[in-house]
């Protein structure tokens, strides 16, 4: 196996050279003067990326799920309901995890494909006159089916509906990759993770929490220690954990801050749009189709992606990563067997999103898939040449 490899996975993803080596540290005493400098800019610096001045930045030792969790337990009760649209794996296991929480929830469920039910929401808000549903949760980019839904229509529709519930908004693979707007689009939480747009290694959920989230903080009644805002709040604004930090991981996310802000956020999304574009018109060349359902909710980090009828996406993941070592995402849930995804987030450039292309096109030939080698490719190739990056950006 090559480690030379890009992953063309959903996350993890790619590490740069740079944040390895930012990431690569001796241990430190947590509580020496250094780290205590270092933790509060870092925090503040992140609010950019979660579009937020208004909310704080709250950081755990633990992957995107913990995340939610913390979410969860911070601000709602045993026996809150909460509003749940279903289209996709993560949003499924968002719900599950509400559920196993003791909380009731008002579910959805919609066609993969689809985005957050806007409308569906409202209909649902304005019907609850005592206002009994406490939060409405949306994955904003569904990563099982490389679905993007639009969170400023889902605050559009509480807003319509004169509904005080909670906003919560899943962006693990969607923060800093594609736009987010925290305080635009009223949201009240918003649950994102090292590992992926950020380009760190997996270990730190990282969280943005509006000031009505921090209020909700104060009488919720779902237990919670390790994830308590209340002991991370207090212990953060003296520069410290309420326990041993991921000094690593908090080392890396100042790194990798300065590598979105050199590059510009701006040019971040323009980047993952180009990217994702490329690997479309490859999807177009090659006569397959993508999960998402309309161009409108196309996802720029991640393609879901139908393989022909009689075809075994499985077998299509497995090949190209025995015989080229190269890995794919492979379809979930529903789509087990059914799609296979092309993750195309975090550090990524034109030459190496080719590569992913040309492998996988190896792979269907391999498996007699009436793909013609280098069609798609040759699409993405056209693509990428008549919308060159304004510089070269540097992956390494
Ligand atoms: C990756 C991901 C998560 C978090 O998963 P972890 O493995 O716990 O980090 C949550 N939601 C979405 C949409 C994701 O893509």
């Amino acid at each position: 196996m090559s480690e030379q490899n890009p992953v063309f996975i959903p996350g993890p993803t790619n590490i740069p050279d740079r944040l390895r080596a930012a990431m690569n540290m001796q241990t430190r005493d947590h509580r020496a003067p250094d780290f205590v400098e270092t933790l509060a800019p870092v925090l503040e610096d992140t609010k950019r990326v979660f579009g937020t001045s208004e909310g704080q930045i709250i950081t755990f030792p633990a992957s995107g799920t913990g995340g939610w969790e913390a979410a969860i337990c911070n601000t709602l009760s045993p026996g809150d309901r909460v509003l749940v649209g279903r289209y996709g794996m993560f949003s499924h296991r968002w719900i599950d995890l509400c559920q196993r929480h003791g909380l009731q929830v008002d579910i959805i469920d919609c066609p993969w494909g689809m985005g957050a039910p806007a409308d569906q929401f409202e209909q649902a808000l304005s019907a609850d006159k005592s206002h009994q549903i406490k939060a409405v949760l949306v994955t904003h980019n569904e990563t099982a089916t490389g679905v993007v839904s639009d969170i400023a229509a889902v605050r559009a529709a509480m807003d319509a509906a004169s509904h005080p519930a909670m906003l919560f908004a899943d962006c693990v693979s969607s923060l800093a990759s594609m736009p987010f707007e925290m305080d635009a689009w009223g949201v009240d939480i918003a649950v994102s993770g090292s590992q992926k747009g950020f380009m760190l290694a997996t270990g730190m959920a990282i969280l943005g929490v509006s000031p009505k989230a921090i209020a909700a903080m104060e009488t919720a009644q779902l237990p919670r220690t390790f994830f308590d805002f209340r002991d991370m709040l207090t212990s953060n604004k003296a520069g410290g954990y309420p326990y041993t930090p991921p000094l690593q991981l908090i080392y890396g996310l100042r790194e990798s801050l300065s590598m979105l802000f050199e590059e510009g956020l701006e040019n971040v999304y323009a980047r993952h749009f180009r990217l994702a574009e490329g690997v479309r018109r490859a999807v177009d060349a090659w006569g397959m189709r993508l999960v998402a359902k309309d161009r409108s909710l196309y996802s720029n980090t991640v393609s879901a992606i139908y393989v022909p009828d009689g075809f075994d996406s499985n077998q299509l993941t497995d090949q190209a990563f025995n015989a080229y070592g190269v890995s794919f995402g492979v379809g979930l849930g529903e789509m087990n067997g059914k799609a296979f995804r092309i993750g195309h987030l975090g550090s990524l450039t034109d030459v190496m999103t080719l590569s992913g292309l040309a492998t996988i096109e190896m792979a269907m030939a391999d498996l007699d898939y009436s793909v013609e080698l280098g069609s798609g490719v040759a699409a993405a190739q056209g693509y990428f040449r008549q919308h060159r990056s304004a510089f070269v950006q540097t992956a390494a």
